[in-house]
């Protein structure tokens, strides 16, 4: 019988699929509980102990190990390339902008799908300020 265990826990899904869809990559199976309400409460995610990515227990050791792998190296190479900031405000949370591992995540994360945000143009997270590049 499979008992699972948390291996992690996350504030925002995107995280939490994120760390899933690594450890698909490796063929450790995972779950994630909870992340229909944070969906929906985001703001509480944190009060209800946020996403939380489940991990057969005999898995656990492996699937620490992979999401303690570090993509930041890849995303700063892509960021010297596409080193983006608002022009409005002067805000850095812009889509193709990166600081700090969220932020390095969020932009792993968008630049692995179709990236109608390059052909479109950016937008600032702070002043909602769209601009063509
Ligand atoms: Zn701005």
């Amino acid at each position: 019988m499979n008992h699972s265990v948390v291996v992690a826990r996350f504030s925002f899904p995107i995280d939490a699929n994120i760390a899933k869809a690594n450890l698909d990559s490796v063929g450790i199976p995972s779950y994630i509980a909870d992340e229909h309400t944070v969906n929906m409460q985001w703001l509480y995610s944190d009060a209800l102990g946020g996403v939380r990515l489940f991990v057969p227990e005999q898995f656990l050791e492996e699937a620490r190990e992979v999401l303690s792998l570090d993509f930041s190296d890849d995303v700063d190479l892509i960021c010297d390339v596409e080193p983006n900031r608002c022009p409005q405000c002067k805000s850095q949370n812009v889509f193709t902008y990166t600081k700090g591992k969220r932020s390095a995540f969020f932009v792993f994360f968008f630049l692995g799908l179709p990236t109608f945000f390059y052909k479109h143009g950016l937008k600032c997270t702070d002043c909602n300020h769209f601009w063509k590049q």
